[in-house]
């Protein structure tokens, strides 16, 4: 079967999908992007991932490419057409191309809109989330706006690539205070010794994940207690468990931080909880 891509009206097969050489994406990283998991064939948090895109859009002054229901509609095409059952929807939103320029051009230049789907193999996300995972702490190089989902993920893939060369799977970005901002594509949480769950609180430094969203839900329902601050590297060292969280591993625990094994080295029984509640809250709709 082969791929099928939607850019800018059409959907096209993958091999000839293309975006034009002076796209501002492709010059500039001057575009934003969602990633939704597909689970069962359905959406789960789309309100949420569309909600963050309309945001995001809004911060860099970039209008509306179509409307919400168009959109919808659009990443239901491309999961149909590409029967991907589990997986992840991808929509991206670039400013559109024109003569590179700094300045944004005019209201006759449109965005460009592309959105594809591919499956994702569960069997091993479930193998991951069995044995934990592996992060490796790098400074936060990034800008003061990354609360704002751009492509711009240049220090994210340089942190992710060093992470690999390590043996670990995610990198966790730490500020100059020495606490954790986030993953380089995943929200970073602990747990401590009391059973409470820490995760730095909402601001410019890290990306309102929509798995962070729901996650908070989950603990509300469970009454489980959540501390929304900053907590340093040495404390996550010191944690009973460490977890991330991202639309495509949901709550993915963490067993070691640069080599240091975090409790007793297995994914903790409180992580494990909120992966097992995860999508019991979280919203599903049929694509
Ligand atoms: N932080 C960063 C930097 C990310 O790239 C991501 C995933 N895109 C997240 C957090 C998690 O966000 P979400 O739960 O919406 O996938």
């Amino acid at each position: 079967m082969s791929r099928i891509v939607y850019v800018n009206g059409r959907y096209v097969p993958y091999a000839q999908a293309a975006v034009h050489v002076e796209d501002r994406g492709f010059q500039f990283a001057d575009a934003i992007y969602e990633v939704c998991e597909v689970r069962g064939g359905q959406l789960i948090d789309e309100a949420r991932h569309m909600a963050r895109l309309a945001r995001s859009l809004g911060e860099l002054e970039i209008a509306l490419p179509m409307s919400g229901p168009a959109l919808a509609h659009v990443m239901r095409q491309v999961i149909r057409r590409n029967r991907v059952r589990d997986g992840l929807v991808y929509l991206q939103v670039t400013r559109g191309a024109a003569p590179r320029e700094f300045y944004f051009p005019g209201p006759d230049v449109s965005p460009t809109v592309v959105c594809l789907a591919r499956p994702v193999s569960t069997a091993r996300l479930a193998a991951a989330a069995l044995n934990g995972i592996a992060v490796k702490s790098m400074p936060d190089i990034r800008w003061q706006r990354c609360d704002i989902k751009t492509v711009m993920l240049l220090p994210a893939c340089l942190a992710k690539e060093a992470a690999r060369k390590d043996g670990a799977r995610e990198a966790w970005f730490v500020d100059a205070d020495g606490c954790v901002t986030e993953g380089a594509s995943s929200n970073a949480w602990i747990v401590d010794h009391d059973g409470s769950v820490i995760t730095r609180q909402l601001g410019t430094d890290i990306l309102p994940g929509v798995t962070r969203a729901t996650l908070r839900d989950v603990l509300g329902e469970e009454r489980m207690p959540l501390i929304e601050r900053p907590f340093r590297l040495t404390e996550a060292y010191a944690a009973r468990e460490a977890f991330i969280t991202s639309a495509t591993q949901t709550v993915m625990p963490v067993v070691r931080i640069d080599g240091r094994q975090i409790g007793d080295g297995r994914p903790g029984p409180v992580t494990q909880r909120l992966r097992l509640k995860f999508h019991q809250i979280a919203a599903i709709s049929s694509a």
